[in-house]
């Protein structure tokens, strides 16, 4: 008799944990009204952006009643596109992709297509292949113009003042953002350069030569130790592009490594992308210079109305037809506006408009 409750206690027990792990395993979805199934697919959780990105997308898409799947990658292009297969396989009517390798895709927008779903790449553009329906993104040329005029001012190079040394970083080479990014800026100094009035002592100006594999801080680390040893002994730096903040932090470390940081060897002016927390904290203490804030909570909106508007059969909003050639076709876009932050302008563009608290701000 014992053992007969027993193995009944057993059973219930099996039962609820099995209704457990049921429900864990769909921790990452959460279901709506049915009114469309929609996947979201993001590259990494290392970056604070596409957290928010994430959280935004699924938070305003279940208040809209869909239901979501929102996956990250960690930059293992094959786990994202096993995330991908998978929300195929689920049977999502919509599929909305930030990749990690932007070419990597091909394949398995293959099978979306065949699947009858309509994908929309998110941010960074979706290449080669001609079943990507949509793009929404901030303007990344802007972006790197935003950068390169920051330094322009700064240095008062509009004024004729120079020559300054200066050193290039770039984004990652899979990530067609890095590039459009790097012409802005290019778009910006080239005339410098070839005044003299900036001098790249390193020599590395070409995309290939100043690219940074996965956006990665401790990379670009490493690259401004090696150029520091080679170039820069007898000279100093006055200013460093950099395309992303995690990278600037990387070069910020680097540079007080050798002594940078002090009264009589001020840093650099260096820029940086995406208003981290760590970016903003490092403006404030006088470390970082600038950064540039893409506010996630609008490129989830527009996303969003894109979604709407292709549920409802009417005309998806786009306000580029002719930039983003993905190499096989003209993807229609939604672009917006990113904004250049420093230490003047933090509190109205991040405080203000709710983006962080002033506690998260605080060091
Ligand atoms: C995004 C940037 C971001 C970078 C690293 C780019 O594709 O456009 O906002 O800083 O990826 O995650």
């Amino acid at each position: 008799m014992k053992i007969i409750l027993k193995r009944k206690y057993f059973l219930i027990l099996l039962v609820a944990l099995s209704l457990v792990l049921v429900a864990c395993s769909d921790s990452a979805s959460s279901s709506g009204d049915e009114k469309g199934y929609i996947g979201i697919a993001m590259p990494t959780k290392s970056a604070e952006r596409w957290i928010a990105d994430g959280n935004n997308m699924v938070e305003e898409l279940e208040n809209l009643g869909y239901k979501t799947d929102l996956q990250y990658g960690e930059d293992k292009v094959e786990n994202q596109v096993a995330q991908i297969e998978n929300m195929i396989a689920k049977g999502v009517d919509t599929l909305v992709i930030a990749s990690i390798d932007g070419s990597a895709l091909t394949d398995v927008l293959e099978q979306a297509n065949a699947a009858d779903i309509d994908v929309i790449a998110y941010d960074r553009l979706l290449m080669n292949s001609e079943h990507v329906d949509y793009y929404a993104t901030f303007d990344n040329f802007a972006v790197g113009v935003l950068q390169a005029s920051y330094i322009e001012e700064e240095l008062g190079l509009k004024e004729g003042e120079g020559p300054f040394n200066i050193e290039l970083f770039g984004g990652s080479p899979d990530d067609n953002n890095a590039l459009i990014n790097y012409n802005g800026v290019m778009s910006i100094f080239q005339p410098y350069i070839d005044s003299g009035q900036l001098v790249v002592p390193s020599n590395q100006t070409n995309f290939n030569q100043i690219a940074t594999l996965r956006w990665d801080g401790s990379t670009a680390q490493s690259r401004m130790d090696n150029l520091l040893s080679a170039n820069y002994t007898d000279k100093d730096l006055d200013a460093i592009l950099s395309p992303y903040d995690p990278i600037s932090l990387g070069i910020i470390s680097s540079l007080k490594g050798v002594g940078y940081g002090s009264s009589d060897k001020p840093l650099p002016v260096i820029t940086g992308q995406d208003a981290t927390v760590a970016g903003v904290k490092s403006i404030i203490a006088g470390e970082q210079t600038q950064t540039i804030f893409k506010d996630t909570r609008i490129l989830a909106k527009n996303t969003i109305e894109m979604i709407e508007a292709i549920h409802n059969d009417e005309e998806v909003p786009v306000n580029d037809t002719e930039t983003y050639d993905n190499g096989v076709k003209v993807v229609p876009t939604y672009l917006s506006t990113p904004v250049s932050v420093n230490k003047d302008n933090y509190q109205e563009e991040l405080i203000d408009t709710g983006y962080y608290t002033e506690e998260e701000l605080s060091n």
